[in-house]
């Protein structure tokens, strides 16, 4: 309505003129609305003059009183706010998807249609030592130059992963990378770290390899036995020789069930929660645990006993009569005839409480120590068939300590002997009364 207003005051100012002139003289009355108009003409550059301020930074809000700018100002503004507010809300949701892409645990990279790094998250930084933003631009395959994947990428078709080593600070990993189309012909890598998965796989799968090759051997003699006693002809064999095979035969039968039994407190260890906190009257399992070993020893070692009588812990009684067993009847196992075997059990000044065995044995080379807790792990494979091991007792030991937050040593010298110790904290240790 800046017209009409405009039109009233000219309407105004000629007919105060044309009053003027009639009264005075007609100079006057000319005067008059040439002085109106003057006044106008500057109000107006005035006007543009503040516009014109405003519009070199027109997020503030624009002046007021312009006259006909007032009217093409507020509009454009409410707009430009409006645009602001649009702005800002898609940078915002720009910004919460760069955050979510940057905390993926997986490696994301995006790419244009000429395999040109466009974006990659931290992840990609770290897997495939991507650096942005100097790498912007670069050809992917010129930095990830492993064969198998530039065979990957270039075959155009990725309906799978693929698997591939890289190097990486000095240090190989085993990455899952796939990659997929999007959008107007970009394409969008993305990589897993599987290196500890694979690691496990290679366990499982030498584990497995293991215990069929421990069963093996004594199902293939039980199963010869079996045969030639199934092929000879009564008479041709003396009662003698067929009760030699008979006892040889359970031998074997003896040994795969030691290792099925020791396998399975493998697998319970593994698969059942930690041990609970009740008491474990450690006297009285250490006394049955001496019975056992004198009986095997048979008479042919020296022992010697050093027991803490009220010296009791909080855990599982089974897992730690394992425990203690396993290294008592090792040392009566791998300390030939006439040695002498020292067990303690007894708590130091911090009240930690410590059960070792201590052997005048054959002693271990410093090179096996690290790997003697592995499964299946023997410093000699033959002796330790010989003796009836299973190769299991270091393992599932190992496992017990953990469980009860305690630490294995092992310190040995070949021909001199081995001290193997079991080293539980104060919080596991109970004071029997009395
Ligand atoms: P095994 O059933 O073969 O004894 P373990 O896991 O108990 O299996 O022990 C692993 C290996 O550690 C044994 O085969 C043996 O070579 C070595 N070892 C364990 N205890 C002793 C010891 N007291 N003296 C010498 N060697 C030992």
């Amino acid at each position: 309505m800046f017209w009409l207003r405009t039109l009233l005051w000219c309407a105004l100012w000629a007919t105060l003129g044309l009053l003027a002139g009639s009264v005075f003289t007609p100079a006057i009355g000319w005067s008059i609305p040439c002085l109106a108009f003057f006044v106008m003409l500057i109000g107006r550059g005035r006007s543009v003059a503040r516009v014109a301020r405003w519009a070199q930074d027109p997020g503030t809000a624009p002046p007021a009183d312009v006259g006909a700018w007032d009217d093409v100002l507020a509009p454009l503004y409410r707009y430009l706010r409006m645009q602001s507010r649009v702005l800002h809300e898609s940078h915002d949701a720009l910004q919460n998807m760069v955050a979510g892409a940057q905390a993926l645990p997986d490696a994301v990279v995006t790419l244009n249609n000429g395999f040109q790094i466009d974006w990659c998250n931290r992840t990609a930084m770290r897997h495939l030592g991507l650096r942005l933003p100097y790498d912007r631009g670069s050809k992917l395959l010129n930095l990830v130059r492993v064969p198998d994947f530039v065979a990957y990428a270039q075959s155009g078709e990725w309906p799978e992963p693929i698997l591939v080593r890289l190097s990486n600070s000095g240090q190989e990993r085993v990455m899952m990378l796939q990659l997929a189309r999007y959008g107007q012909n970009q394409h969008l890598l993305i990589s897993r770290d599987v290196t500890q998965i694979e690691k496990l796989e290679t366990t499982r799968r030498d584990f497995v390899a293991n215990v069929s090759h421990e069963l093996r051997t004594p199902l293939t003699v039980l199963t010869g036995f079996l045969e030639t006693l199934r092929d000879m002809p009564q008479d041709a064999m003396q009662a003698e020789q067929r009760e030699q095979y008979i006892s040889m035969m359970y031998e074997q039968a003896q040994r795969m069930q030691a290792i099925v039994e020791d396998l399975l407190a493998l697998s319970t260890l593994e698969s059942s929660p930690g041990a609970g906190p009740s008491i474990v009257n450690m006297s009285e399992l250490l006394q049955r645990a001496r019975q056992q070993a004198e009986a095997l020893s048979g008479g042919r070692h020296a022992f010697e006993w050093h027991i803490d009588q009220g010296l009791d812990l909080l855990g599982s009684a089974g897992e730690l009569t394992s425990a203690v067993s396993n290294l008592l009847t090792n040392a009566v196992r791998y300390t030939p005839d006439g040695g002498k075997i020292a067990v303690y059990w007894e708590a130091d000044e911090e009240g930690s409480a410590h059960y070792r065995v201590q052997d005048t044995g054959i002693g271990i080379a410093a090179r096996h120590i690290p790997r003697l807790t592995e499964r299946f792990y023997r410093v000699d494979r033959g002796r330790s068939r010989a003796v009836g091991g299973t190769g299991l007792g270091l393992a599932i030991t190992k496992h017990v300590a953990m469980r009860h937050d305690a630490g294995l040593g092992i310190e040995s010298e070949p021909c001199k002997g081995s001290t193997f110790s079991l080293n539980f904290p104060a919080e596991r240790v109970s004071r029997a009364q009395g």
